[in-house]
């Protein structure tokens, strides 16, 4: 693997352990973690405390503009800080987040503004970078791209394992068919089929993955 480019990008649909995978590979090569979800997620939160339909557009609009997401790093992980306030993993993963984020995240000034504060974070050093659009529109020119994919199947009994109530079918037919920066399989990606292996494997796929890359 080359270490000229400071981005591992790696993106997959919900719940298919893209982010225990990116967390793992982080460590292991000593990169900072950034899971983007999270700043989607932050940001829903926030739009909801705000009390406004997130389907109307507009109004989601004129709510994210006043809110900031910080990313301190603490323990080689970003954290969602808004207005000195660090979100639990409860408020991040909560069910009205869950319904909601992939609605406030379809809004292009919301992409743009989130997609700007990711590419700031380089600032921070080498990085492991997870999410939808990191290969594909983030940080295209990466040349370490992994897409971790798992059966319907397989996803929804992960989810439904870790206790949440979240629809991901909705959220991937979101996620797949919104016109700005769509969940594709990035030019140049190694595909991962995450469906029967083991973390462990997963993490060596991926390591043995970028060194071919
Ligand atoms: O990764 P996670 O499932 O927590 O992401 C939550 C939601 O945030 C996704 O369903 C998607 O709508 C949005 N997202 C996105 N682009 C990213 C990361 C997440 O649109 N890079």
């Amino acid at each position: 693997m080359s270490e000229s480019h400071s981005v591992i990008t790696i993106d997959g649909p919900a719940a298919s352990g893209k982010s225990s995978i990116a967390r793992l590979v982080a460590q292991r090569l000593g990169r900072t973690y950034v899971n983007t979800g999270n700043m989607y997620r932050a940001m829903t939160w926030a739009v909801l405390q705000t009390g406004i339909d997130p389907q109307d557009a507009e109004a989601v609009r004129a709510a994210a503009a006043g809110i900031v997401i910080d990313s301190p790093v603490v323990d080689g992980k970003t954290q969602v800080c808004i207005a000195g306030h660090a979100l639990t993993d409860a408020e991040l993963n909560s069910d009205p987040v869950n319904r909601a984020v992939s609605l406030i995240a379809r809004v292009n000034e919301v992409r743009e503004r989130l997609v700007a504060d990711q590419r700031a974070l380089v600032a921070l050093g080498p990085l492991v970078m997870e999410g939808r659009d990191i290969g594909s529109v983030v940080f295209p020119d990466s040349p370490h791209k992994i897409y971790v994919d798992a059966s319907a199947e397989v996803r929804a009994s992960r989810r439904g394992a870790q206790g949440h109530a979240d629809q991901i079918a909705e959220r991937d037919r979101l996620d797949k068919q919104r016109k700005n920066s769509p969940l594709v399989i990035p030019a140049g990606a190694t595909v991962i089929d995450n469906s029967h292996i083991t973390l462990d494997q997963a993490v060596e796929q991926v390591i043995a993955a970028l060194r071919l890359q």
